[in-house]
């Protein structure tokens, strides 16, 4: 019988369409051949195995409910939990994102594999209009 913890990382995977909380990398659940791709050598994805990585952490006295648990990759949740006060998920989750951009998180292989979002491709939900925003102060001037 599957663990609480196990149904909850099963159903954040889901939620998340198999990608990582922090770095968006494509997961794989209960073997790395749901990759979509090849390798001769899956023990080199141990890293992108899906984790149910606890929001809170439970030293913190974080809880194994859903609501604290996400779905993130062995790579991102270890690397979290090795420092020796894990920052928040919010600080983590920008730290992660910059290093992606800059191609420094997973190696090269991954990014190459396309298992990670490029730069400037990432599948945002809609509304994300940074940097479109007009001026909208012309039009409106006072007078005195
Ligand atoms: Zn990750």
């Amino acid at each position: 019988m599957p663990s609480q913890i196990a149904t909850h990382r099963r159903q954040a995977f889901e939620r998340q369409a198999g990608r990582c909380f922090y770095c968006q990398v494509r997961m794989w659940l209960t073997s790395p051949t749901e990759l979509p791709v090849h390798s001769s050598h899956p023990a080199q994805y141990r890293a992108l195995q899906c984790t149910a990585e606890h929001l809170q952490a439970r030293s913190d006295g974080g809880s194994d409910r859903a609501e604290n648990i996400v779905a993130a990759c062995y790579y991102c949740n270890s690397t979290r939990h090795k420092r020796k006060r894990p920052p928040e998920p919010e600080t983590y989750l920008v730290l992660v994102e910059s290093r992606v951009d800059r191609g420094a998180w997973h190696p090269k292989r991954v990014f190459e594999l396309g298992l990670l979002p490029t730069k400037g491709g990432r599948s945002l939900p809609a509304g994300n209009n940074r940097g479109r925003d007009k001026n909208r102060t012309t039009g409106r001037q006072l007078r005195t």
